[in-house]
């Protein structure tokens, strides 16, 4: 079972990788967190490359091959090994959130990324992916604290076109997404999730 969450800035993902995770866990199941960019050696380099300020400027569709580096080879290398071996994984952003940052949110073609993104990752496609929402400026204040990265400079209507592209993949294949209001308290979008995670579950 491979399990996505995406959202936006601040919309509380890795937070309920991590509850998701230890519940999993408790049931009795194998489970493998992992996330976006950054998962592998190799990745680790990529995300740093991808998020230094210095590389304010770069190229959208430099960006888009980077990220779809760091994908291949944490899908080819770390979700499928996983997967074949039974475990259920739980990615913090995949696929989506290329197609929303730099889909939606750097004005490429979508198709001609999704291409790029199926090639990369052998068409490998999240049972459910699970999408965060929240309102931007909400996002952006929870992230304050954050140590600044090169999204720091983008525009408010920037992560409108991202969160308004995340919706849209939701909106196209509702049986495959879930969409929760980020803005509930943590612990009942946790509830929320093991609703609906529950049946999807291997015996
Ligand atoms: O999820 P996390 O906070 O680790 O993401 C790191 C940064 O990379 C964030 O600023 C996020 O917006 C950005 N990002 C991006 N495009 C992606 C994935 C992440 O711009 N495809």
């Amino acid at each position: 079972l491979f399990v996505v969450l995406e959202g936006g800035e601040g919309s509380g993902k890795s937070t309920q990788v991590r509850e998701i995770a230890v519940w999993l866990r408790e049931e009795g199941f194998d489970v493998l967190t992992t996330r976006e960019p950054g998962a592998t050696k190799l990745g680790m380099r990529l995300r740093t490359m991808l998020l230094d300020k210095a590389h304010a400027g770069m190229a959208a569709r430099t960006e888009v091959l980077l990220y779809a580096a760091d994908r291949a080879e944490h899908v080819e290398t770390v979700i499928r090994p996983a997967l074949e071996r039974g475990a259920i994984v739980i990615s913090d952003r995949y696929v989506d959130s290329t197609l929303a940052y730099q889909g939606a949110g750097r004005d490429l073609d979508g198709d001609e990324v999704a291409r790029l993104n199926d090639w990369a990752t052998g068409r490998l496609v999240p049972d459910l992916t699970i999408v965060l929402d929240l309102p931007v400026e909400e996002g952006l204040r929870r992230h304050a604290d954050r140590p600044a990265d090169r999204l720091e400079s983008e525009s408010l209507e920037f992560h409108e076109r991202v969160r308004r592209g995340f919706l849209q993949l939701a909106d196209r294949e509702p049986e495959r997404y879930l969409v929760l209001d980020a803005q509930e308290p943590q612990e009942a979008v946790t509830r929320a999730i093991r609703r609906h995670l529950r049946p999807l579950l291997p015996d």
